[in-house]
């Protein structure tokens, strides 16, 4: 049903949903991975590079990569606060997104920090990953919270 909010400008408030089918495709690894609590991404053996998120071919030598398991255990490379977000994560703001550095990974990796005090988030603290245990086959089923 439509509401009106205002009539100069008109202003209309109108339910609105798709049905969007996506195929992770060749780096869909990382996700049904997830599901036995492993962190895979892919590297090039050819170039010694470990990527996350993963690339099926490495963007360097165009060859296939190979997956790999990692720690996802890292540090904070840097970060900033959402006051504003997607309609999904409204009710948990304000969050802060990260940036970080991964054992093993030579790309950094953008998530979601999960943490109790925000303020004590800084550049170079350690972080781990952490796995969702009802997995939605998203981006946001993986996110870092601080560790030690
Ligand atoms: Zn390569």
């Amino acid at each position: 049903m439509t509401e009106v909010y205002s009539i100069d400008p008109l202003i209309i408030k109108t339910p609105y949903e798709i049905t969007y089918k996506h195929s992770y495709g060749k780096t869909s690894k990382f996700f049904t991975s997830l599901s036995s609590g492993k962190l895979m991404t892919t590297r090039c053996e050819h170039c010694k590079v470990t990527f996350l998120p993963p690339r099926a071919d490495c963007p360097n030598c165009l060859r296939e990569t190979k997956w790999v398991e990692i720690s996802g255990k890292g540090t904070i490379h840097t970060f900033t606060t959402l006051y504003f977000s997607g309609e999904k994560f409204l009710k948990d703001l304000p969050f802060q997104l990260v940036y970080v550095d991964l054992e093993g990974v030579d790309t950094l990796f953008l998530t979601r920090l999960k943490t109790k005090d925000m303020k004590k988030v800084k550049v170079g603290m350690k972080i781990r990953m952490r796995i969702s245990k009802e997995l939605e086959w998203r981006s946001s089923d993986v996110w870092a919270e601080p560790y030690e």
